[in-house]
C-alpha cells in the first residue's frame, strides 16, 4: 500500500486553529485512534535545538505541542516530552521556547535525554553501536515533531534529521566526529537512527519555517503548512516535492534510497501538492563540491572546494560556546580572539548551529563559488 502524507493549510499559530488543522492532518492519515491506544506511553520528540523565542522559528512552536497533547490525551495516551538540545538543558531550552509552560499546563513531563542505551535489536546498516535514550525504548508510541528548517550541513532538517536528538548529549558530537567531513557518512548515521527509532507519527511544523542560514540563525518564513505522515522519510520526500527540488537532493533521502528504504509511491492527502508548492525558498549555500578529484588533490584544495565557518567579529559576544562544542576542537581562543584551525575542521557546522548571536556564517571557497555561479 502506498504511504500517505497529509498536507493541510494553517496560516496562523492561533491555538484553536492549530488544534483544528492538526486534528485534520491526523484524521487524513487514519486518525489518532489508529496510532495511540488508551494507556499508551507516548513520547513527543520536538525540535528543541536551542533556547529561542517561538517567533524565531528555531524550535517546534508551543501551539503545535499544545494541540498534539490535547489530541493524545483525548485518545487516552499518557504523554512525555523529551530531547537533547544542542546547548543547554532541555528545561532551560523548553522554557525559552514557550514549550515548558504548555507542557506543565497539560500535565506532560519534560525530560532530558541523558540515559544512553544500546537498543537490543540493531537495525543500522553501518553503525551497529548507536546509543539512544532509554525513554525512546520505553515508549509505546513515538511522535516526531520536527520544524521545517534549513541546515548548513544537511541542507534541510525535517523528519529524519529531527530524530538525531534521540541520541543523548555528548554522544551526538561523537557521531559528528566519526562521520568527519563525509556528509554521506553522516547521512548514514541519521538513516540508521531513523531505522532504530521508527516513530509512529511525524508532524512537521511548517506554519512558519526557516530559510537561509539555518538551523539557528536563518530567516523565519511563513509557509502556512502542517504535514503529517507515518513515515518521516516519506514526509521528507514530499517536502522536496513542495520545494521543487529533487528528492535525492536531500542526502538522507539519497542514502535511504540506496538502502532500498525510500518509497517512490507516496500519496498526498488534503491539499493538492500543486496548489501549495513553495516558490523562492532560500536553501543554504552549497557547501562542498568534489568534481571526482583524487583524494590528495581534494585534500590540497580543501578550502577552495568546501565552505568554511567564519566569525563576524562585530557580532560575536565572546561567549565561547562554539569552541566548547566543536567536536574536533578546531576552534581555539588566543590573544586575537577565536581562531579556526581549518585543517582540523570537519565542516559539521555545529558552531554555526549553536551560536546564539548568529555570529558564525558560512563562506564558500572559490571553486564552490564558481560552481554556484554556473548553477545560478
Ligand atoms: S558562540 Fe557565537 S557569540 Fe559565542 S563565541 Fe562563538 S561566535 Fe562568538
Ligand atoms: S569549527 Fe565549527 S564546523 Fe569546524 S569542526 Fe568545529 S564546530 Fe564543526
Amino acid at each position: 500500500m502506498a504511504a500517505q502524507v497529509s498536507i493541510v493549510k494553517c496560516p496562523t499559530y492561533d491555538e484553536t486553529e492549530v488544534l483544528k488543522e492538526l486534528q485534520r492532518s491526523i484524521d487524513l492519515i487514519g486518525g489518532i485512534q489508529s496510532i495511540v491506544k488508551k494507556g499508551d506511553r507516548v513520547l513527543l520528540k520536538p525540535n528543541l535545538l536551542y533556547g529561542k523565542a517561538p517567533e524565531k522559528a528555531v524550535t517546534t512552536h508551543p501551539s503545535i505541542i499544545r494541540g498534539i497533547l490535547q489530541i493524545i490525551k483525548e485518545a487516552g495516551g499518557s504523554p512525555i516530552l523529551g530531547d537533547s538540545p544542542g546547548l543547554g538543558s532541555v528545561i532551560a531550552v523548553a522554557e525559552k521556547a514557550g514549550i515548558k509552560k504548555v507542557a506543565d499546563a497539560m500535565g506532560c513531563p519534560v525530560i532530558e535525554f541523558n540515559r544512553p542505551v544500546l537498543p537490543g535489536e540493531r537495525k543500522g546498516t553501518i553503525f551497529k553501536n548507536i546509543e539512544i535514550d532509554r525513554a525512546v525504548l520505553e515508549a509505546d508510541v513515538i511522535i516526531n515533531l520536527p520544524k521545517w528548517k534549513t541546515h548548513a550541513q544537511m541542507f534541510l532538517t525535517l523528519g529524519v534529521k529531527n530524530l538525531f536528538g534521540c541520541v543523548p548529549g555528548p554522544r551526538k558530537a561523537l557521531w559528528h566526529l566519526k562521520a568527519g567531513e563525509d556528509r554521506d557518512l553522516f547521512a548514514r548515521v541519521l538513516v540508521d537512527i531513523y531505522q532504530l527509532i521508527q516513530p509512529s507519527l511525524t508532524i512537521l511544523d511548517g506554519i512558519v519555517g526557516m530559510e537561509g542560514n539555518g538551523p539557528n540563525s536563518g530567516k523565519p518564513i511563513p509557509l502556512g503548512l502542517i504535514l503529517a505522515g507515518r513515515d518521516p522519510l516519506c514526509l521528507d520526500q514530499i517536502v522536496c516535492d513542495l520545494l521543487g527540488i529533487s528528492r535525492r537532493f536531500l542526502l538522507t533521502n539519497r542514502v535511504a534510497f540506496e538502502q532500498g528504504l525510500g518509497r517512490d509511491e507516496i500519496v498526498t492527502v488534503g491539499e493538492r501538492l500543486e496548489d501549495v508548492k513553495i516558490a523562492h525558498f532560500k536553501l543554504p549555500n552549497l557547501i562542498r563540491v568534489d568534481w571526482y578529484l583524487p583524494g590528495f588533490i581534494r585534500k590540497a584544495l580543501k578550502n577552495a572546494l568546501s565552505s568554511k565557518p567564519v566569525i563576524k567579529e562585530e557580532i560575536c559576544k565572546q561567549c565561547n560556546q562554539c569552541a566548547t562544542l566543536c567536536p574536533p576542537e578546531a576552534l581555539k581562543r588566543n590573544e586575537k580572539g577565536l581562531v579556526f584551525d581549518y585543517g582540523r575542521c570537519i565542516r559539521c557546522f555545529c558552531c554555526q548551529e549553536i551560536c546564539p548571536e548568529g555570529a558564525i556564517t558560512i563562506r564558500q571557497g572559490w571553486a564552490l563559488k564558481l560552481k554556484s555561479k554556473v548553477n545560478a
